[in-house]
């Protein structure tokens, strides 16, 4: 559990990193991505946080180890609200999508939970007390991946959870789209990297390198 930047929290992995932002607002905290377990969720107290508080969770993919922990959040914070792009969100609405999702893989009983809005197209932003949300659609990984860029203080942070892959045809990955994604990425410029499974990279230099050897090691 470390502050990456102020109000930017690492909270530790549970299924795959889980990231926190602090509006510093009445929009209250807000999530990227739940993982899998409240357990790590409720641990922000240590921060001198309260997890009754988080008011927005912004899913970056359809992932179980993205999104199991979505219902307990919900009946532990009634308040919050779920993001996801349109092209994911039926997985995450509704049951039955166990092999896209892996829980079928993690042996998770998946609990559906109802989303606030379904991102569409390119870029959706969402303002969220002093912080401006952006949310890019860069498919590949899945059809309705999602990064996330938010300026703290002019560092430029992304929120890219799963860039690394893996794809899988069950996943409805696509290679193209990702070289897409990616490039549209890179094209950021981001000082810091959060990353769903590589934790957190910086500087921008090694964020670069980071994007780029993996679009080397998964071309089409
Ligand atoms: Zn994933
Ligand atoms: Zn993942």
């Amino acid at each position: 559990m470390k502050e990456i930047i102020k109000n930017v929290y690492h909270l530790g992995d549970s299924g795959c990193s889980v990231y926190l932002v602090n509006s510093q607002s009445e929009d209250g905290l807000v999530l990227i991505d739940s993982g899998m377990s409240i357990d790590l969720i409720k641990r922000i107290s240590k921060l001198g946080l309260n997890a009754n508080n988080i008011k927005h969770c912004i899913l970056t993919h359809f992932h179980i180890d993205h999104t199991a922990a979505c219902s307990d959040l919900k009946n532990l914070s009634k308040q919050v609200k779920f993001y996801a792009h349109d092209l994911d969100a039926d997985a995450i609405e509704e049951k039955g999508h166990d092999s896209k999702t892996a829980a079928s893989w993690y042996g998770v009983d998946y609990k559906p939970i109802k989303l606030e809005k379904r991102l569409k197209g390119d870029l959706e932003n969402l303002q969220l007390g002093i912080y401006e949300f952006q949310c890019i659609h860069t498919p590949g990984h899945t059809p309705g991946s999602i990064s996330v860029l938010v300026e703290v203080e002019s560092t430029k942070i992304l929120f890219g959870q799963d860039i690394h892959g893996p794809f899988y045809k069950s996943f409805g990955s696509n290679l193209e789209d990702y070289q897409k994604s990616m490039q549209r990425l890179l094209d950021l410029n981001a000082d810091i990297l959060c990353e769903g499974h590589f934790g957190i990279i910086k500087p921008a230099s090694e964020v670069t390198s980071f994007i780029q050897r993996h679009m080397n090691m998964n071309r089409p």
